[in-house]
């Protein structure tokens, strides 16, 4: 290797791969928790006169305040909670870890002489941006394993992790990601009533649930909650949003980047928002036909074990296919131009497992056809 390379990249970093997105062009793309459904026409038409608006030679406003304000309505954000925005709710990770990451801020449980490095706590198998922002910023990644028969939250185990290594950041996805499930609302209560850190409760796939603790921001001093447009249909705006005591926000602001929401995010991110009932509509959908898919592969199974799909709050299925065949049935719906997300390897729990996110009824019916001819073949 270059030389250089290896005096000046950190070793950890030199032992990564970049984060890997395979291309999925002219296939069915159920592999990444998107909102399948295009707008219609006339709305299209909308929003590109609204973006004449937008002024490209400026700066963008540094606190999106027309979109904040928008945010604060359509999503319901409890009054005398502030709002942070991110490129994507992976920079508000990122923000949250900066802040926070220094050598010796680790918290010291007090049974060994020796500080700790400061440590990000976090469930597995779950969102790997955690583990990956947590190194990036030097801090120690804690992953407490789930229950591997259901993948609830196991909450003896988390909560002496916590005590263990006195996190200064806990991360609860909220449904879980890539389990789909929701864990028990009163064991995330004490676990942020037991947190010496902050506990940010990462409810990217709101739209698909009814759960949440958006309602509850206020009732512990430590309590954040981040959410996304991503899934309700804007992935491509790079929109996320974290919100929280305002004493809490004003820290975090302080390591964002000037500018960091680009002016056509801003302008297309609010009138979205002001035509929210379209993309109530498409996330209706998707719950519908989330139904439909689970139904359909429980009778593709047929009682043989040979698909499992496991329940989901979220915009995807986790499906565990029989042992050693997870590959196979990934390449031959790739064949086929599905793409999927193969999760076998991934972590040992999710051994055999396939995430397919839900598409349009089209869609999915497709892919049914394809496993279907692909579990014949067997
Ligand atoms: N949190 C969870 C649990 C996720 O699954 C994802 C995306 N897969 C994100 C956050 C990141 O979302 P965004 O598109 O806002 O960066």
């Amino acid at each position: 290797m270059n030389h250089l390379i290896e005096q000046l990249v950190r070793p950890e970093i030199r032992a990564l791969k970049a984060y890997q997105v395979p291309d999925a062009t002219g296939m069915i793309k159920l592999d990444a928790m998107e909102n399948p459904h295009p707008w219609p026409e006339s709305l299209c038409d909308d929003w590109l006169e609204a973006l004449r608006e937008a002024e490209l030679n400026r700066y963008p406003d540094p606190r999106a305040r027309a979109l904040q304000a928008r945010l604060r309505e359509t999503m319901q954000v409890p009054d005398g909670m502030d709002l942070l925005l991110g490129n994507g709710s992976d920079e508000l990770i990122q923000m949250l870890a900066l802040a926070v990451a220094a050598p010796g801020t680790g918290r010291d449980a007090g049974d060994d002489a020796v500080p700790r490095r400061p440590a990000l706590l976090s469930l597995d198998p779950g969102f790997v941006m955690y583990r990956m922002i947590g190194l990036f910023a030097g801090l120690e990644y804690v992953g407490v394993n789930l229950n591997a028969s259901d993948f609830s939250l196991d909450l003896n185990a988390t909560l002496a992790a916590i005590e263990r290594h006195q996190p200064l950041l806990t991360f609860i996805a909220y449904p879980n990601n890539p389990t789909g499930n929701l864990f028990d609302a009163a064991a995330i209560e004490q676990i942020i009533a037991a947190s010496p850190g902050l506990v940010i409760v990462d409810e990217a796939y709101a739209p698909f649930t009814d759960a949440s603790f958006l309602p509850r921001l206020g009732e512990w001093p430590n309590l954040l909650v981040m959410r996304t447009v991503s899934k309700m249909g804007l992935a491509g705006l790079r929109l996320g949003y974290l919100a929280g005591p305002a004493d809490w926000i004003e820290q975090i602001d302080k390591v964002r980047l000037p500018y960091n929401i680009n002016v056509l995010s801003q302008a297309s991110a609010t009138f979205a928002l002001e035509h929210r009932p379209v993309l109530d509509a498409q996330t209706e959908a998707i719950r519908s036909e989330r139904t439909q898919l689970a139904n359909a592969l429980t009778a593709l199974d047929g009682g043989q074990g040979r698909l499992h799909p496991f329940p989901s709050d979220a915009n995807f299925i986790l499906v565990r296919t029989q042992p050693g065949h997870a590959s196979a049935l990934f390449n031959g719906l790739r064949q086929r131009n599905i793409l999927i997300k193969n999760l076998h390897g991934a972590h040992p729990m999710l051994a055999d497992c396939l995430r397919i996110t839900v598409g349009t009824a089209d869609e999915n019916s497709v892919l049914i056809e394809a496993l279907a001819a692909l579990l014949d073949d067997d």
